[in-house]
């Protein structure tokens, strides 16, 4: 990949795309196309094969997709497998039409079977039945892995999968019901303290274990295998280390600085017990993620502080 070859990164208002824009224009490269989702609907066969066939980009981040946390995923079931599936057909089919060089595939930790042995190897894909609450999304992102592999395997296309772990950071979704864990305990401890509640309620038992990673850090492994990786087997991003929702909840409750107590609401479901990848064939690459949570979660509050003194102001 050239500092002038023309790069399409699909999803750039996402929190993912985003990252690996400003992490592609750091490094200097100078020929990036981007479409918002009212210029061009990635759901439509006809309108993204008329923009590949338009712009013709030599490489692909296919960043784009419906994402939710846990009660998004389960409650909008037919939308999250719909929608990411179009997504992920068209770009893919598009991209061998127009000779695109590489294409790369993010998919999500979620592909992995709910029972797969921890940390989870790339290896372990499609060897047992999924998490309920989110088949629909990985049932998708499955496809879309497969659709690389097939595009290489009947035609000889460079299109690779990445599986990165929970995300978090710059421009991260607030919603308090639709969105993941770490941004919606940001919104929530920060309004309790600002309302002066004596407690917050956290869903599920607490017990549960995630592994999450700083979006900037996920931009960063994702152009350095955009340019180091050109294999068909799958490469997991995380961080390697995980921690429960109790650990993340007095973690978050910490930098926002909130003094009450932690309720958990078993009546809300905890989802896969554990989520850890597998990170030695990404170390072995050559790459290692550098923001710890402490120091992630501080620029993620400040990015929720300063969205919302923007709303309000
Ligand atoms: P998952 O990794 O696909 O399960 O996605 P989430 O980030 O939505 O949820 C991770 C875990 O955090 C689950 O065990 C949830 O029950 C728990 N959790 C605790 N409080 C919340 C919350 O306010 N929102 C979400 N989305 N999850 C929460």
């Amino acid at each position: 990949m050239q500092l002038n070859d023309k790069i399409y990164i699909a999803g750039h208002r996402g929190m993912v795309g985003s990252a690996i824009k400003r992490r592609l224009e750091l490094l200097g490269y100078k020929n990036i196309v981007t479409r918002s989702s009212g210029e061009l609907d990635l759901r439509s066969q006809a309108e993204v094969g008329n923009f590949f066939a338009l712009e013709q980009p030599d490489y692909v981040f296919l960043a784009a997709a419906k994402v939710g946390g846990i009660h998004a995923n389960n409650t909008y079931r037919a939308e999250f497998l719909y929608e990411n599936l179009m997504i992920e057909a068209n770009i893919i089919h598009a991209s061998w039409k127009q000779g695109v060089k590489k294409l790369m595939f993010l998919g999500s930790s979620c592909i992995y079977p709910k029972m797969a042995p921890q940390p989870l190897q790339e290896s372990s894909l499609l060897t047992g039945p999924l998490e309920p609450t989110n088949e629909p999304y990985a049932v998708a992102k499955i496809a879309g892995i497969k659709l690389c592999e097939a595009y290489r395997d009947q035609y000889g296309c460079n299109f690779i999968s990445v599986m990165p772990t929970n995300l978090y950071g710059i421009g991260d979704n607030y919603h308090p019901e639709n969105s993941h864990v770490l941004p919606a305990l940001i919104r929530r401890f920060h309004e309790a303290k600002e309302a002066g509640k004596p407690s917050v309620t956290v869903w599920g038992t607490g017990i549960p274990r995630r592994e999450f990673m700083f979006a900037d850090d996920l931009a960063d492994a994702c152009v350095y295998l955009m340019l180091h990786y050109d294999e068909k087997e799958l490469v997991n991003i995380g961080t390697g280390e995980d921690l429960s929702i109790r650990e993340l909840a007095e973690t978050v409750k910490e930098v926002v600085c909130y003094e009450g107590k932690l309720v958990f609401d078993p009546s809300k479901p905890d989802g896969t017990p554990r989520k850890l990848m597998d990170v030695s064939k990404l170390h072995s690459l050559g790459w290692n993620h550098s923001v710890e949570l402490k120091d992630g979660l501080v620029q993620a509050y400040a990015d929720f502080l300063r969205k919302r003194h923007l709303v309000i102001s």
